[in-house]
């Protein structure tokens, strides 16, 4: 390890690994430091989404993910919980080349990212390292104090990035106020076997507070997330837990069989969710990206997405800064000022999702179901819900009008098709 890089990235996850590509690329000298002994590789999956698959295209990344980590989805079913389909959202509308949805295991998909970084000379890469403080000259960040395999280093950067997730401690280190709210529900995770009928559309059900979504996964397989409170799960047994896959199984009977297969509750994993409101990104000589600066609710599943986005956004402003001597605060603020508006407008129809999908109301249920069935039949607004969630559209899928439309309380002048 050297005492001295251009740029020092806390956390390799998605925004850190991708960040730290694309800084090598440009020739710049980076250490990405990373607490886990190695990467993590469990059942966890996510959705690619059109903005995120653009990224890795970019890199060259996008055409050699290897198959056994993601499989291809066009369609996305909304159903009310024993009611049946209320909206059916077709990644197929979306413009090529970025038209269906990638539901990836994250572990064979991250890694395929990490591997990348092993042919970059300038990038050097080191797991089991701990960030544990900044060094400072007055206000600026100098560099970053850490411990590897029991040995403490102080290790100088021109610029110092927190990517190291929601608890950031770059993030407490530099100071930086920051709301961090746990929602009251997370969600169980769990793979199964894949029922017919899944091939290439995901489910998604509704109820009351009951949430229940399947995607297609590689190998046959069928990934479930189940809205569960922190509290239920906290206290979740053995029977608890039967009760859950009876749950699941009377919501979608084709599961009744593959859920025989899930005997113990340590084969699933939960996932609680969190919001995070930084009062800024930057600092002289520091920024902070992803989820250190502002998780959002799943429900938008644009998390790792914005992540990745950040570390594109990053890579250009740092590359100025770097060329100008200039890591002070003022000159990265042209990365938040690009980016704080997207991520803003998402968090907030995350938590308007978490309101309304959350719900045990019966209005707002009702609400639901109307504003799905509206666009289910109206191309225009559902247009402008799937390019948000694709992650290509910055503003709010709705406006006032559309709301208004939506709920069936103004009839669309502007939509033309069904
Ligand atoms: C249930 C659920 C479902 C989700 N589904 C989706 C989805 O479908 N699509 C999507 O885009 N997003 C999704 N997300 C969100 C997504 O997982 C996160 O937004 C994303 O992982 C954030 O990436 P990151 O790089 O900012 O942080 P992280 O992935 O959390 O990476 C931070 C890294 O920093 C490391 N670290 C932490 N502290 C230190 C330290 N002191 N020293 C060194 N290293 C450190 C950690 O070990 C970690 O590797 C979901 C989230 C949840 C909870």
């Amino acid at each position: 390890m050297k005492k001295l890089y251009d740029v020092i990235i806390v956390g390799a996850g998605s925004g850190g690994v991708i960040l730290s590509l694309l800084l090598a690329r440009q020739g710049i000298d980076v250490l990405m430091l990373e607490r886990d002994v190695q990467p993590l590789h469990d059942i966890r999956s996510e959705i690619l989404q059109p903005n995120g698959q653009k990224v890795l295209d970019d890199l060259g990344l996008l055409k050699t993910i290897p198959t056994e980590a993601v499989h291809q989805t066009h369609q996305f079913d909304f159903f009310r919980i024993g009611k049946g389909r209320l909206c059916t959202f077709n990644y197929g509308d979306l413009p090529v080349p970025y038209n269906s949805a990638l539901t990836a295991f994250s572990g064979p998909l991250h890694q395929h990212v990490l591997d990348a970084t092993a042919a970059e000379t300038t990038l050097t890469v080191l797991y089991g390292a701990v960030f544990n403080g900044l060094m400072r000259r007055g206000k600026t960040v100098m560099g970053v104090m850490a411990e590897h395999e029991g040995r403490n280093y102080d290790i100088r950067a021109k610029l110092v990035v927190g990517a190291d997730g929601i608890k950031s401690a770059v993030r407490k280190a530099l100071g930086i106020p920051a709301q961090v709210y746990q929602y009251p529900e997370g969600y169980l995770l769990g793979v199964l076997q894949r029922p017919p009928g899944f091939d290439h559309r995901s489910r998604y059900y509704i109820g009351r507070k009951e949430i229940l979504g399947l995607h297609p996964v590689p190998n046959d397989q069928l990934y479930f997330f189940y809205l569960l409170s922190n509290a239920t799960r906290a206290g979740l047994d053995a029977a608890g837990f039967e009760s859950i896959k009876n749950a699941m199984a009377e919501i979608d009977p084709s599961l009744a069989q593959p859920l025989k297969q899930l005997t113990r509750l340590d084969q699933t994993i939960f996932r609680p969710c969190f919001r995070v409101r930084s009062k800024t990104w930057v600092a002289d000589g520091a920024v902070i990206i992803g989820d250190a600066a502002h998780a959002m609710n799943p429900h938008v599943s644009q998390g790792r997405m914005q992540a990745m986005q950040d570390a594109v956004a990053l890579s250009h402003v740092a590359q100025g800064c770097l060329a100008k001597g200039d890591c002070s605060a003022l000159s990265l603020e042209a990365f938040e000022r690009e980016r704080r508006p997207h991520v803003e407008m998402l968090q907030r129809l995350g938590d308007e999702q978490t309101f309304f999908w959350n719900s045990a109301s019966p209005v707002i249920q009702f609400t639901v179901d109307r504003v799905l069935r509206t666009l289910d039949d109206n191309a225009r607004l559902r247009y402008q819900v799937l390019t948000t969630t694709a992650g290509l559209r910055q503003q709010s899928p709705f406006s006032l009008t559309d709301k208004l439309v939506a709920v069936g309380l103004l009839p669309d002048f502007r939509s033309d098709a069904g």
